[in-house]
């Protein structure tokens, strides 16, 4: 879980790559938790400069979300890049920094963050999903119902209004 940095630096300035896989489970968010499935994976550079240490890199992160629009459960991954500095841990620090301590980079936190701060909120299963029916409550992408069918409202009632005029 996390990533040795202590021959970084002492190597300032060298890049070392570095990949980690994460098991991150349910990551709590005071916005709806984000489900993840499997390992995620956090690939990219280090290097350290005056003794804090520089990430660069990429999370592949494959979560389990519900459709805000038809209530399903899906599966999507998604790529996010970051770009992070780690200071090194002092006592009663205050600071927002993420810190390193004892040669060691911990990346749970940081890669927890940029999935609930980057990956989008609104959650659709596809971009034309249908979602539910208002009346009768069956999900309209895999069946279909005739509640609508005596709607004048929507663009089918429209137009049987339209042919009605006739
Ligand atoms: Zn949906
Ligand atoms: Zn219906």
């Amino acid at each position: 879980m996390s990533i040795d940095v202590s021959l970084a630096l002492k190597n300032e300035g060298v890049q070392y790559p570095f990949s980690e896989k994460l098991e991150l489970g349910v990551i709590e968010c005071m916005y709806g938790n984000f489900e993840t499935e499997g390992a995620t994976a956090v690939s990219g550079t280090l290097v350290a400069m005056e003794g804090e240490i520089y990430l660069e890199g990429e999370i592949e992160v494959a979560l389990v979300r519900l459709c805000d629009r038809c209530a399903d459960e899906y599966k999507r991954s998604y790529h996010l890049e970051f770009k992070e500095t780690f200071t090194g841990k002092k006592d009663g620090d205050e600071s927002e920094n993420y810190t390193f301590a004892d040669g060691q980079v911990d990346l749970v936190q940081m890669v927890e963050d940029y999935v609930v701060l980057q990956v989008p909120t609104a959650s659709l299963c596809s971009e034309d999903c249908k979602g539910l029916c208002p009346v009768c409550g069956v999900n309209l992408n895999r069946a279909s119902c005739n509640c609508g069918a005596n709607d004048q409202s929507g663009p089918f009632g429209m137009l049987a209004g339209l042919m009605d005029r006739d």
